[in-house]
C-alpha cells in the first residue's frame, strides 16, 4: 500500500502532523524530495520536535524511516538533527533510519552560493531560506553532484571533491568575487559530518523495492506544498524540486510503482513564507491577528509567515495538480476567533473575474475577490466529531470541500497528537 501525503497550498498545511498521525498505521515513512529548507513540526508525547531532514515516522520506534534519493542532505544538519532528537529520548540507528546512496551531499559552498546571490539580487531577492537548495539542486543537474554513496568512498571523494571545487571557485570567485573554498576543508567537513553518518547510508531503492513486493504500508512524506513546485508550482518563486506526489516514487527510489492513495494536506486559511504572487495576502490588523492566533513563524528559519484567508482558487489548483484522492483540513480551530471569516473565492485579473489559477504576469496582477463567512466564535479544540462542531463550522467544511472538488476526511482542530477527527 503506497501512500503519499502532500501539501495542497504553499507549504506548512501540518503535513508532518498528519505524518506522524497516519504514521501509525505504516511500517515506513520516505521523504522523496528537499532538504532542510522547510520544517515540520511535531509535538507527540516526548515533547515538541522540529523536523527539518528525518523523516516524520523518526518519532514512532517501529516505524522505518528512509531518506530518499531525491533528497539533498546537508550532512552538518542531519548529524544536528540527530543529535537534537536523541536527547530529546528519540531512538535513532540504521534499523530505523536509511539514507540513499543516491541522496546529493548539500555543501558549505551551496549554503555559500545561496547567500552570495540573494545579496546580489538585492531587492529582487527569490525569498530564498538560504540553505543552498537552489544551487545544490542546480548542481545535481549539472552533473556536478556529490551523493552520500560518495562518502563511503573517502579516497575516490577526495579526487572528485577536488575536480568539483575546482569548477565551483570559478563562479565563487570570478562570478562573486568572493573568497574560494578549500579543498582541504570541505574534505575534512565531509570526513567530520558523513563519519557518524556511513552505517545509515545504503542502497534504499532495494529495499523499498522489496517492500513494496511484501505490500508493506509505506507513506510518503512531502515537504512544501504544490504551489513551491518547480513544474506547477509560482516559478521562479518555487523550491527546486518535485513536491508533487507524482514525484514520490521517483524521488523515494521506487519507480514505476503506482500510489494507492494521495492524501492533500490543506489549511483551513492560506500563509506563505518568502517572497512571490501571494494574491489572497492580507495586511494590517487584520493580517497580524490571524498571524498570531495560528502561530505561523517559520519551523526552519522563525521568518514571519505571509497570511491571508483561504484561497479557493490556488486551493482547487493544488488539489488538481496533487491529483489528490481525499483532503485533510489543519488548523481549523485558529479561525475560532473571528466573527466573518474571509474567503477569497476568485481572482480578478485585467478586469476580469477567473477561477482558474494564473501563471506569469497574470498571476503577478490578480487581485483576490473576498467574501465572508460566518465564524462560529467558540473554543472547538475539544471537539472530536463533525456533529460537535457548531454549525457555522460545519458549514465552512463543506463550501471548502464544495469549491475545492475533493473530500475532506480528516479534520484537525489542534496542534496535539488527539487533536482531530475523520469522517
Ligand atoms: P508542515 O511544514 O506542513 O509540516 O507544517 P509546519 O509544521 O511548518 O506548520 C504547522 C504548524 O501548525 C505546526 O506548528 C503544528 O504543530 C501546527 N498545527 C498542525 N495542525 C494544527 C491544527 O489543526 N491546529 C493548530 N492550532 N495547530 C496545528
Ligand atoms: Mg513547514
Amino acid at each position: 500500500m503506497l501512500t503519499a501525503i502532500v501539501g495542497i497550498n504553499w507549504g506548512d498545511e501540518g503535513k508532518g502532523r498528519m505524518v506522524d498521525l497516519l504514521g501509525s498505521r505504516q511500517d515506513i515513512v520516505v521523504r522523496y524530495q528537499g532538504g532542510n529548507n522547510a520544517g515540520h513540526t511535531v509535538i507527540n508525547h516526548l515533547g515538541k520536535f522540529i523536523l527539518n531532514l528525518l523523516p516524520s515516522g523518526i518519532l514512532r520506534p517501529e516505524i522505518v524511516n528512509v531518506m530518499g534519493g531525491g533528497m539533498v542532505v546537508d550532512i552538518e544538519h542531519l548529524c544536528g538533527e540527530i543529535t537534537r532528537l536523541r536527547e530529546g529520548g528519540v531512538q535513532i540507528s540504521p534499523d530505523n533510519l536509511k539514507v540513499s546512496d543516491r541522496a546529493i551531499i548539500c555543501l558549505p559552498y551551496h549554503v555559500g552560493q545561496d547567500i552570495l546571490e540573494e545579496e546580489r539580487l538585492g531587492d529582487a531577492k527569490y525569498g530564498s531560506t538560504r540553505r543552498g537548495i537552489a544551487p545544490v539542486y542546480g548542481d545535481k543537474y549539472l552533473k556536478k553532484g556529490i551523493r552520500m554513496g560518495d562518502l563511503l568512498e573517502p579516497e575516490a571523494l577526495k579526487k572528485q571533491l577536488a575536480g568539483i571545487v575546482a569548477w565551483k571557485n570559478l563562479t565563487i570567485q570570478g562570478a562573486y568575487g568572493a573568497k574560494a573554498y578549500d579543498v582541504e576543508q570541505l574534505f575534512g567537513w565531509l570526513l567530520q559530518f558523513g563519519g557518524p553518518l556511513r552505517e545509515y547510508i545504503c542502497n534504499t531503492d532495494l529495499f523499498l523495492e522489496r517492500a513494496a513486493a511484501q505490500d508493506k504500508r509505506i507513506l510518503f512524506e512531502a515537504q512544501l506544498g504544490a504551489l513551491r513546485d518547480i513544474e506547477f508550482g509560482i516559478y521562479p518563486y518555487t523550491s527546486s524540486s518535485p513536491t508533487i506526489a507524482a514525484y514520490a516514487p521517483i524521488g523515494a527510489g521506487v519507480p514505476g510503482r503506482r500510489l494507492d492513495n494521495t492524501i492533500g494536506v490543506m489549511k483551513a486559511y492560506s500563509t506563505c513564507v518568502g517572497e512571490g504572487p501571494f494574491t489572497a495576502e492580507l495586511f494590517g490588523p487584520a493580517a497580524d491577528a490571524l498571524r498570531e492566533a495560528g502561530g505561523e513563524y517559520g519551523a526552519a528559519t522563525g521568518r514571519p509567515r505571509r497570511v491571508g484567508g483561504f484561497d479557493v482558487v490556488a486551493s482547487r489548483y493544488g488539489v488538481r495538480v496533487q491529483g489528490a484522492d481525499e483532503l485533510a483540513l489543519t488548523k481549523l480551530d485558529v479561525l475560532s476567533y473571528l466573527d466573518k471569516i474571509p474567503v477569497c473565492v476568485a481572482y480578478e485579473i485585467d478586469g476580469e473575474r477567473t477561477g482558474e489559477f494564473p501563471s506569469g504576469r497574470r498571476l503577478n496582477q490578480a487581485k483576490p475577490v473576498y467574501e465572508y463567512l460566518d465564524g462560529w466564535h467558540r473554543d472547538i479544540s475539544g471537539c472530536r466529531s463533525i456533529d460537535a462542531l457548531p454549525a457555522a463550522a460545519q458549514r465552512y467544511i463543506d463550501y471548502l470541500q464544495k469549491a475545492v472538488d475533493c473530500p475532506i476526511r480528516t479534520i484537525s482542530v489542534g496542534a496535539d497528537r488527539e487533536a482531530y477527527f475523520t469522517r
